[in-house]
């Protein structure tokens, strides 16, 4: 037995049989029939940051750490491929030396590639899909040790199906990126009325690059990101900005997140402090280190998609039913937008989209909040966030996918002896 593994909300603990850190995809292929050959299971695991047990094993842990970096790269058509196991953080600064980047980000960059993209991860604008939709070409291996290339025009089907798989499908080696040119961008956060965001989301939506906000509950406190191109220099990004803006709201917010946990029944109070906190400022920077945010408060975190349509119809649901439980919150909710695609599995697909979010403390009572709006957000057509919390089993996901049972069926087809195969998974499956 190796050592215990975790998440980083330290909700999913488990020890697996072994833990392995390949350094070639031929190694991956081998390990794979190995496994088939002695009735073993294998998860992949990126950096550990999805809140459900979607790398949990009780047999073979893979790690791609050791398969990081660039393959190559062409400038003039901004194009990368790029080793699986890269971390983004480290990615952001490889493509900004070659004079490139990538056109959107979530709201950190510790997830490795293949991690990120295929849970759906996502950060917010109305003219930018998931970040799985920046991703030209795919090279796995499947559950028979077989090499595939997919694309739009080779293997399409797959192609679609595999970037949001979450390693069902074959373990992700190489991918290749559509990218940018490097470019700055000016970051505005300022607080701002729920209400009046409310009356305005349309044109903040449409007025701005990338556009979100938080929102604190038992307030009607909101905190707005608007971010946009500049050709402005960097400015406001030293180190005392980093000490100002990170280290000492984290350290504010983490003091204030300990009493609330302390004194739950003082957790509404804390939630109106942290909003009447919101702080305005700006920066502007290259853009990996703008969409980049160090989260040092420890949560857990549930996160829905639903049509863009009925976004403030779910909040304000939401609202009401935060202020009838009288819940005991005081993370803000996240709101973010996510233009519509066509990949199997993606929350987004085949719909413009809203995602809300919604967080808890670690070690403060959640199940409640998370199930009252999880029942809003399904009412409203809604799609779990693959790597966040949810209760959805396989008959939700078969009415919230109309290519599920055509998911499934490449499954079978690329892992018919269900090596990648488990909880969560074998509950959806049966
Ligand atoms: C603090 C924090 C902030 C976050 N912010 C955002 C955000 O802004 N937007 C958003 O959408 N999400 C966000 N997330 C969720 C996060 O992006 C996803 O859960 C993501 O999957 C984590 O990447 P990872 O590398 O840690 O993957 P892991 O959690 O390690 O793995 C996720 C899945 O990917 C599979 N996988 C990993 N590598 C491979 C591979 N090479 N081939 C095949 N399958 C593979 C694993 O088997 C697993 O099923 C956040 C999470 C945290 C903890």
């Amino acid at each position: 037995m190796t050592k215990t593994v975790q998440n980083w909300a330290g909700n999913v603990r488990f020890k697996p049989q072994k833990y392995i850190l390949p350094e070639h995809p031929e190694e991956i292929a081998n390990l794979i029939l190995r496994a088939a050959e002695e009735g073993k299971k294998i998860r992949t695991v990126g950096s550990g940051h999805s809140f459900s047990p979607l790398i949990q094993t009780q047999d073979w842990l893979l790690s791609l750490d050791r398969m990081q970096g660039l393959v190559s790269v062409s400038e003039a058509s901004a194009m990368a491929t790029v080793k699986a196991g890269t971390k983004l953080y480290a990615l952001g600064e490889l493509l900004f030396q070659k004079g490139l980047a990538m056109e959107n980000l979530g709201d950190i960059d510790r997830q490795s590639l293949a991690g990120a993209l295929t849970t759906g991860t996502h950060g917010s604008g109305t003219g930018f899909g998931i970040l799985a939709t920046q991703v030209e070409e795919l090279t796995l291996t499947d559950g028979c040790g077989e090499r595939h290339v997919c694309s739009r025009t080779q293997d399409p089907l797959l192609f679609r199906a595999a970037l949001v798989s979450m390693g069902l499908l074959g373990i992700i080696t190489e991918l290749k990126l559509r990218l940018e040119p490097a470019y700055r961008l000016h970051y505005i956060h300022r607080k701002a009325n729920l209400e009046q965001t409310l009356e305005n989301l349309e044109d903040y939506k449409s007025n701005n690059r990338n556009f979100e906000f938080y929102w604190f509950p038992h307030s009607k406190a909101v905190q707005l990101k608007l971010v946009n191109r500049t050709e402005a220099p960097p400015r406001n990004n030293g180190a005392m900005r980093w000490i100002n803006d990170v280290l000492v709201e984290n350290a504010a917010f983490g003091a204030l997140s300990r009493y609330a946990r302390l004194f739950p029944g003082q957790a509404m109070s804390v939630s109106r402090l942290c909003g009447n906190l919101i702080s305005n400022g700006e920066r502007v920077d290259w853009s990996h280190r703008i969409f980049a945010t160090a989260r040092l408060v420890p949560f857990v975190e549930m996160e829905y998609n639903i049509p863009a349509e009925a976004f403030i119809e779910a909040l304000r649901e939401m609202e009401a039913a935060i202020h009838k439980h009288k819940f005991a919150v005081h993370f803000p909710v996240e709101c973010r937008w996510a233009k519509a695609d066509d990949l199997l599995l993606s929350p987004a697909n085949g719909r413009d989209s809203a995602y809300i979010a919604v967080h808890m403390y670690k070690g403060m009572p959640y199940k409640a909040y998370f199930e009252t709006l999880e029942a809003i957000f399904k009412a409203h057509g809604g799609r779990p966030h693959w790597g966040k919390m949810n209760t959805c089993t396989a008959s939700d996901f078969q009415r919230m996918y109309p290519d599920w049972n055509h998911f499934m069926a490449i499954r079978e087809r690329m892992d018919p002896r269900r090596i990648f195969v488990n909880l969560p998974f074998n509950q959806w499956l049966d």
